[in-house]
Parts: C-alpha cells; sequence; structure tokens
C-alpha cells in the first residue's frame, strides 16, 4: 500500500520538527555564549578600567607579581571561562590568563585584522571549537571577541574562552530525546500507514471480488450475461467510431445436456471450464468472451472488416472446440454451433444479439457443428420454428397429440398383421403437422423422451383392443435411447396389459452414431422383454451391413423411396430383390414401405417381400377407423383392403406444416 498524501506530510513535518529543534538548540547554545562572554568582558573590562596603573604596566610589557597572579586566576576562572586574552584597539594581545597557568604578558600574537572590523563597529564576535584532539581545551568551547570602548574609540578587545562541554551535552540529550520522540512517531505512523494500507488494499481486494461476481460467470470466469449487454454497448459505440465494425458469435455446445446426463455434472463444469478457456484463445485483446448461460458462450469480435473476418474467427472456434478429445480422463468429442451477427446489419446491441440468436438457431437446425452468419430472411423461418415450438410445448403439457395407425398387410393373402402408429400434431386449422418436421424440432427440445413414452402407452393401449393376431409398432427416436427405454416399453406392455410379442419397436440406422455400445445393450434390454426390433428407413443412408449384423433384428422395413423409385432410377429392381434375398439369409422379415401403386404393389410380392404398407392400401386411420378397417378387411380376403379405403383425413398432414 502506498503512504497516503497525508502520511507523507506528517513524515515531512517529523524532519523539520527535528531539523528546527537542533537549530534552536544551536541558537540556544550561542545565547548563551553572548550572554555569558558579555559578562565576562564586562567584569573584565570594570577591572581594567578600575586599575588603569596595573593596566599599563602589563600593556607596556611590565613583569607579572604574585598579586596579579592571583586577580587574574580569580577572574579567569568565573563560571565557565577557561581562557581570556586582553588584545589592544589593534589587535595585539598582551595578557592571556589561562586556567591553570600563570597568567602570559607582553606582546603575545597578532589577531586576523579581519575581524578588527566588525569589533570597531560594536559586534561581539563568536566561534565554536571542537577541542577534542587539542592540549588544553575542552571538547566543546566556544571563543568570542568583544569590543571595549572608551570615550566612543574602541578601547581594547576582551578574547573570551567558554567551556561549553556541558551545555553541548544537555543540549544533545535534549535533542536526543525530541528526535527520539519523534522517531517513535513516525514509527508509529508508518505502522499506522501499513495497516491501513492493508486494510485498504483487503478492502480494494473484496471490492474487486464484488465487482467480479456482478461482472463474471462464476464458473468460467468469463463476462456473465448481464455485464456483457453493456460490453456490446461500448463496443458497438467504439466501433462506430473507427468506422469498422463488430461481429457476435453466438456459440452452443452441441448436443451438451446429453454430456452433462451421460458424464455427471461435475464433469460438465469440467467441460464448459475447458470450452471457455479454449474460446479465451479465440478472442482478442479487445474482444469480449461471455457466458450467457448453461452451455452458450458468445465472442464478440471487434475490428471486423468484412465479413471474411468473421468467418475465419468462426473456423477458428470450431476448430478450438473439435480439438477437446478428453476432460480429465473421460474422452469427449465436442462440436458447437455458431451464430454469428455483424454490426453492418444493426447498431442496437439487443437486436445485434437477437439477430446471432436467429443465425445460431439455423446452425442447429441444420445439422449443427458449423458456424451461419445472419442474413436477412432467417428471421421469419425463426419465428416459425418459435410457434412451433410453442406447439409443441402446448401439445405436451394438454394431450393434444394424437397417434393414427397405418395397417401392414400381409403380401399373400392382404390380411392385417400389424399398425404403425404415427404421432399426430393438429395445427388449428382443423389439420396435422407433419412428424417429419414437427419431430426433430422435439428432439431438438428434449421431448421426445416424454412423447415416445406417451405413443408407446397408447398405442399399447390401441393394440389391445384390436384381435390377438394384429401387432403394433412404433417409431422410436434415438434421443429416447439416452433415457432407459426398456422401462417406459415395459411399463407400457404393463398398463395395457399387451402381449410383448405384439410390440414392434421400429428404429433408424443413424440411432448407432453415438454410443454405439449402450444403444446395443438397452436393445438386448428390449429383446429379453419379448419386444420385436425393426430396422425401419433401410436403403436410405448409409444401409450398412454392420448395423444389421450388429443387433438380432426380427424386421427389415425398406425405405418407401426405394418402391417409389421403381420404373424410375434403373437397376432398383434389381437392389430390391438382392435386398430380399440378403434379408432371407439373415432370416429377416421384409416389409415394404410406401406402396401406392398396383405396380409397385405386384412386384413387392413377387419379389418375396413378406408386408406391403402404403396408401394404395390405406392412409393412417384414426384409432376409431381401425376397428372397422379390420372387420373389413378380414373376412372376404384380397380385394376389401382395396374396397375400405378410408377417409382421406390424412391428406393435409405434409401440407399442413
Ligand atoms: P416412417 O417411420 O418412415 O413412417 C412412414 C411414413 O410414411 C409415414 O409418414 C406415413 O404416413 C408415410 N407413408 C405410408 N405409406 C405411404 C405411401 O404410400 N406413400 C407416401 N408418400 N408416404 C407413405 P408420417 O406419418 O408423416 O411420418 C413421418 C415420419 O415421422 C415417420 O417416418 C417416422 O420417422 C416419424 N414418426 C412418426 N410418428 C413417430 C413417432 O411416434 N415417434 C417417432 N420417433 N417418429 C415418428
Ligand atoms: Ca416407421
Ligand atoms: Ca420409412
Amino acid at each position: 500500500a502506498r503512504p497516503t498524501n497525508a502520511q507523507i506530510a506528517l513524515i515531512i513535518l517529523c524532519i523539520l520538527v527535528c531539523g528546527t529543534g537542533y537549530g534552536l538548540v544551536l541558537k540556544g547554545t550561542q545565547s548563551l555564549l553572548h550572554s555569558n562572554t558579555r559578562e565576562t568582558a564586562a567584569r573584565w573590562a570594570h577591572d581594567l578600567m578600575a586599575d588603569p596603573d596595573r593596566t599599563k604596566r602589563l600593556m607596556e610589557g611590565g613583569r607579572i607579581d604574585s598579586d596579579d597572579i592571583l586577580h587574574y586566576t580569580i577572574m579567569a576562572s568565573a563560571g565557565r571561562t577557561f581562557k581570556v586574552r586582553v588584545l589592544d584597539a589593534r589587535g595585539r594581545a598582551y595578557l592571556e590568563v589561562a586556567r591553570g597557568d600563570a597568567p602570559k604578558v607582553g606582546s603575545l600574537y597578532q589577531a586576523d585584522s579581519n575581524l578588527l572590523e566588525p569589533l570597531r563597529s560594536g559586534e561581539v564576535l563568536a566561534f565554536f571549537g571542537d577541542g577534542t584532539d587539542k592540549p588544553n581545551r575542552p571538547p566543546h568551547y566556544a571563543a568570542a571577541y568583544v569590543p571595549q570602548f572608551e570615550n566612543g574609540e574602541l578601547a581594547r578587545i576582551v578574547e573570551v574562552y567558554l567551556d561549553v562541554t556541558d551545555i553541548v551535552a544537555k543540549h544533545r540529550t535534549l535533542l536526543a530525546q525530541v528526535a527520539a520522540v519523534f522517531a517513535v512517531l513516525i514509527l508509529l505512523e508508518v505502522i499506522h500507514a501499513m495497516f491501513t494500507g492493508r486494510l485498504l488494499r483487503r478492502q480494494a481486494e473484496s471490492n474487486q471480488k464484488i465487482a467480479d461476481l456482478a461482472e463474471r460467470d462464476v464458473l468460467t470466469g468469463a463476462i456473465n450475461r448481464g455485464h456483457f449487454i453493456s460490453m456490446v454497448q461500448a463496443c458497438l459505440d467504439a466501433s462506430r467510431a473507427k468506422n469498422d465494425a463488430v461481429a457476435l458469435h453466438f456459440i452452443d455446445i452441441d448436443r451438451f445436456k446429453a454430456v452433462n446426463d451421460a458424464l455427471g455434472h461435475e464433469t460438465g463444469d469440467l467441460l464448459l471450464r475447458e470450452v471457455a478457456t479454449r474460446l479465451s484463445r479465440c478472442a482478442g485483446p479487445d474482444d469480449v468472451l461471455a457466458r450467457l448461460g448453461g452451455d452458450e458462450f458468445a465472442i464478440l469480435q471487434t475490428g471486423v472488416r468484412s465479413l471474411d473476418d468473421a468467418e475465419q474467427r468462426g473456423n477458428e472456434i470450431l476448430a478450438q472446440l473439435r480439438a477437446i478429445t478428453a476432460v480429465g480422463s473421460t474422452p469427449v468429442s465436442v462440436t458447437a454451433s455458431i451464430g454469428t451477427a455483424t454490426s453492418t446489419a444493426t447498431n442496437h446491441p439487443g437486436v445485434l444479439q437477437r439477430l446471432s440468436e436467429v443465425a445460431l438457431f439455423k446452425a442447429k437446425q441444420t445439422g449443427r457443428n458449423q458456424q451461419i452468419i445472419f442474413s436477412p430472411g432467417m428471421e421469419e423461418d425463426v419465428n416459425q420454428q418459435n410457434k412451433l415450438r410453442l406447439q409443441i410445448k402446448h401439445a405436451v403439457a394438454n394431450e393434444e397429440f394424437e397417434v393414427h395407425y397405418q395397417p401392414l398387410h400381409t403380401a399373400k393373402s392382404s390380411a392385417v398383421t400389424s399398425f404403425e402408429a404415427l404421432l399426430r400434431l393438429p395445427n388449428n386449422k382443423g389439420g396435422y403437422i407433419s412428424p417429419a418436421i414437427f419431430i426433430p424440432v422435439a428432439e431438438d427440445m428434449g421431448l421426445t423422451p416424454e412423447i415416445g413414452a406417451w405413443v408407446l402407452h397408447k398405442a399399447c393401449m390401441a393394440a389391445s383392443a384390436w384381435p390377438q393376431s394384429i401387432s403394433v409398432s412404433v417409431n422410436l427416436s434415438p434421443q429416447q435411447f439416452r433415457t432407459n427405454v426398456g422401462e417406459a416399453v415395459s411399463s407400457a406392455l404393463a398398463a395395457s396389459g399387451l402381449a410383448p410379442h405384439r410390440l414392434e419397436l421400429e428404429i433408424t440406422e443413424n440411432l448407432f452414431i453415438e454410443n454405439p455400445e449402450d444403444v446395443e445393450r438397452q436393445l438386448h434390454a428390449i429383446k429379453a422383454l419379448g419386444v420385436s426390433v425393426v430396422m425401419d428407413d433401410f436403403g436410405t443412408g448409409y444401409s450398412s451391413l454392420q448395423h444389421l449384423w450388429k443387433f438380432p433384428f426380427d424386421k427389415l422395413k425398406v425405405d418407401r423411396s426405394c418402391f417409389q423409385s421403381l420404373g424410375v432410377s434403373n437397376g432398383v429392381p434389381e437392389t430390391l430383390k438382392a435386398i430380399r434375398a440378403m434379408s432371407k439369409a439373415m432370416r429377416l422379415r421384409v416389409t415394404a414401405e410406401g406402396i401406392e401403386t398396383e405396380m409397385q404393389r405386384d412386384f413387392a410380392r413377387a419379389a418375396g417381400y413378406d408386408e406391403l404398407q402404403g396408401f394404395l392400401y390405406s392412409r393412417p386411420l384414426p384409432f376409431a377407423e381401425t376397428l372397422s378397417y379390420i372387420t373389413g378387411t378380414a373376412p372376404t380376403g384380397e380385394a376389401s383392403g382395396l374396397a375400405a379405403q378410408p377417409p382421406a383425413e390424412d391428406d393435409n398432414v405434409n401440407k399442413a406444416a
């Protein structure tokens, strides 16, 4: 802690007081000398004038007798005097009396002519001397020249030597005492300064901590959301003055929630710290790194001259995060979605943030692990998405979803073997929003486990109302496997009383992308319940045989796009036949999906497919219509499936989105 001005002033004052004290001591000694010597000189003058004969005799170099010796010895020993000389008006000494010595007379020495001038004008001259090394001198003495006048003329000069050793010693003691008092005062002041300095420092530290708490995120040390907005404002102002732009990169860790759930919150926190460290490497000295909450971060890039600058920074961020391979000893892989907006679009911090959010939304929606830079037109999209999100939330809370059922027929006899449960979200125009649109959004919202469990429940209840020979198949989404899906299945079976062999679960290949070991474990658990597992959408995506081998599926569903390519693309019939042959070899039943025409149906039958599903037979039906559909198709066989075309209420599924 630096001393305050008051403390410096106090120390200076102490030094001044000590200096002044020393001056005063000197002055005191001097004034004592003056009064002592004047007194002595006056006595000598009185004596010399009172005894002019003796004076005259001595001045003329006369002999000194025992009376003189006694007389002068007494006079020279008065008070502090230890030596006296008498000089004539021209400065020649003719008498010297020193203590303990016989008086000397005669022309003894000539005083310095410089001294005579001031003495003639009546001044008393005084000097101090150090007699430590000199014989016959006390350690501290003073010498004074006192002029004496007769009839206005300088008659003689009395040179008086005083022993001031005791005075100096006394004054020195006094000075030492004063100095000691001031030293103690200064010491106290220094201690006080150190103490208050430490207090001030502590206070400053705690003030800083409080300021940090208000401005920074505790976990990562990044700027917090509240402070960020004000910093954005300041950066926008600065960039306007400099005539460049800023870019706000809104960064969201992909599927962070899953990592957090799988690895635990402690590891999740470590990961967030690591992310913050990496991101700080992507922020220049004038840039701002903020944690906006959860797994959301932002970097405000300053000095942006072109969109390329912003894009390059986005790439750096993605690369830094991809380089995270482990948290502690836990291996992880991190990707992020970045939405970037630049101040060329707006100068309002709130708007800038919203535009970056829009771009982020787009980045997440179109596959994640990428940077999207905001462009006008994105907003409308996002508004739609937000509306849909609200609708989904509302539907989950109020059970507004419906499940429709599309029949699957045996290829040979056209009897209904099962129904596929397909989820429906009513729109407010009397139609439905396609699950192809709302399921990915629900997945993004993390709601598919909850919705999926509800579908399972509904489907099992429905199937328990159908004849024993008819099963139900339910689509599962990958997110459901991040929870205990087996539990949801067994609870649906238990609640409905449905026999497990009447339930089929359809999964797609992309389920194996993330955490394949855990997925396999869960699939085995499901199979152990007696439920069938179906590989759905085969023929799209990877169609990897490896996935087929990995797990003992019960059935393969060839995607509708394959049959719809019949007669459109070359080689399709051969491929469809090959898939059938392969399935047979693997003892898998095969379903042909999306059968819309008789040609497609006939081809599937001829190729040896086991089951057929498609609009040619029926669109997905509300539960109430499934019962009449079953009775309508059951007794007379073949043609009745076609006769019982249900009302085309599902026509509006896709266009209503
Ligand atoms: P998917 O599993 O491939 O389901 C079959 C889709 O094909 C259904 O569309 C169905 O209406 C449609 N379809 C059936 N026959 C024909 C046909 O002859 N021609 C044409 N063009 N289409 C036909 P939908 O109901 O719109 O469902 C779309 C996707 O949404 C489903 O594809 C499935 O992946 C997903 N989905 C539906 N319900 C659920 C559900 O409850 N949970 C999960 N996770 N996904 C679901
Ligand atoms: Ca399906
Ligand atoms: Ca399909």
